[in-house]
């Protein structure tokens, strides 16, 4: 059993490897190749939560659960929202070989899934991305779209200007390539960007249909509770609509939930899941002028590859600490 830290995942974990990692996991789980029961939520206290998250792929030979802390107060005390830990599991005796910092594991490969899916659905040539929201999940989805798409303009909206203004700083310091925006209007920001990004905890759209130019790809990640949503339903209508696991999007995806129930769409309106295009069993965007939506709710496979990663390179550089149970 070894035990790994935050650094020590963020060291064995760089966006690019993360990206590679989850495509592999995406598609691995649309070949029926896992087993994944439905992440369960239980109230922490207040507006707290935390989420327990168990999976098995067989290939990598593994499984494992994560428990996590969804605490979206953290933030302003300088805490990450999600706190946690991931346990993984070696599948000949079920021996635990690991446990590691749930926190920038999920970070990680929340980004790289919508890099997989903006890699598999947007214009190649996508230059222009607006980013709504500007917490952690913000941060790392600027690296991994930087790594799959030849970004030069961000566009940065949150709820309040000094939280954008804060980010737009990190962004203009880390790429200094970058033309760089930002303000509090999530229309003027969205409004005729080739890939938008929605990152924040917001209960209740922030982000509507109308705004939203032809051609344009959106990532759609904040809203992982049924009771929650970021786009109204224009944005859905509008928009051709692709799944991480289209099991757990008709129970936890808030608008497509209430859209199914309302009589608005049928499931049918998702088009297929990522790891369906990945493997060559769908297509994924018809045109330049198609609207497409990858609906981010996470699932317990990429956390679990992302984890037999670490482990496996922890290995080989001897990074962590031993620990026997
Ligand atoms: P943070 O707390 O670090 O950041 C949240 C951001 O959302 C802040 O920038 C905040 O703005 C912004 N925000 C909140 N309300 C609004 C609003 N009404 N309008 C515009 N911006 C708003 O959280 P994280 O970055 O860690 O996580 C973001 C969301 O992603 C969470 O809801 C989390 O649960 C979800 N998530 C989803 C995952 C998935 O797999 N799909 C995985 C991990 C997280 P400000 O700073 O200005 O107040």
């Amino acid at each position: 059993m070894i035990v790994l830290s935050r650094e020590d995942v963020e060291v064995l974990l760089p966006p690019e490897t993360a990206i590679e990692v989850v495509a592999m996991a995406m598609a691995a789980t649309s070949r029926g190749e896992a087993e994944l029961p439905l992440r369960s939520t239980m109230a922490a206290g207040g507006p707290n939560m935390m989420g327990i998250m168990p999976g098995m792929m067989r290939n990598p030979p593994c499984h494992g659960i994560k428990l996590v802390s969804l605490f979206p107060g953290n933030a302003a005390a300088g805490y990450s929202s999600h706190q946690g830990a991931m346990v993984l599991f070696e599948s000949e005796h079920g021996t635990a070989i690991a446990i590691m910092d749930g926190g920038p594991l999920t970070a990680l490969r929340t980004a790289a899934a919508s890099a997989v899916a903006t890699r598999a659905l947007s214009r190649e040539n996508s230059a222009v991305l607006a980013m709504v929201g500007a917490g952690e999940q913000a941060r790392h989805h600027l690296d991994a779209m930087i790594a799959i798409r030849p970004i030069t303009e961000l566009r940065v909206a949150s709820r309040t200007e000094k939280s954008a203004a804060n980010f737009a700083e990190y962004a203009r310091s880390k790429y200094p390539h970058l033309t760089v925006s930002s303000g509090t209007d999530v229309r003027a920001t969205a409004t005729g960007a080739d890939i938008v990004c929605t990152v924040t905890s917001a209960p209740t759209p922030i982000l509507q249909g109308a705004w939203i130019s032809r051609g344009t790809h959106l990532n759609v990640v904040g809203a992982s509770i049924p009771s929650k949503r970021e786009i109204d339903d224009e944005t859905v209508l509008r928009a051709q609509v692709f799944a991480d696991y289209r099991h757990s999007t008709f129970v936890q995806a808030g608008e497509i939930v209430d859209m199914i129930n309302a009589g608005t769409i049928g499931k049918d309106h998702i088009v297929a899941e990522i790891g369906e295009v990945l493997n060559g069993g769908a297509s994924g965007r018809t045109d330049d002028q198609a609207i497409t939506l990858y609906r981010s709710l996470g699932i317990a496979t990429q956390d679990i590859a992302c984890a037999y990663h670490c482990w496996d390179a922890a290995q080989r550089t001897g990074r962590g600490v031993d620990a026997s149970l």
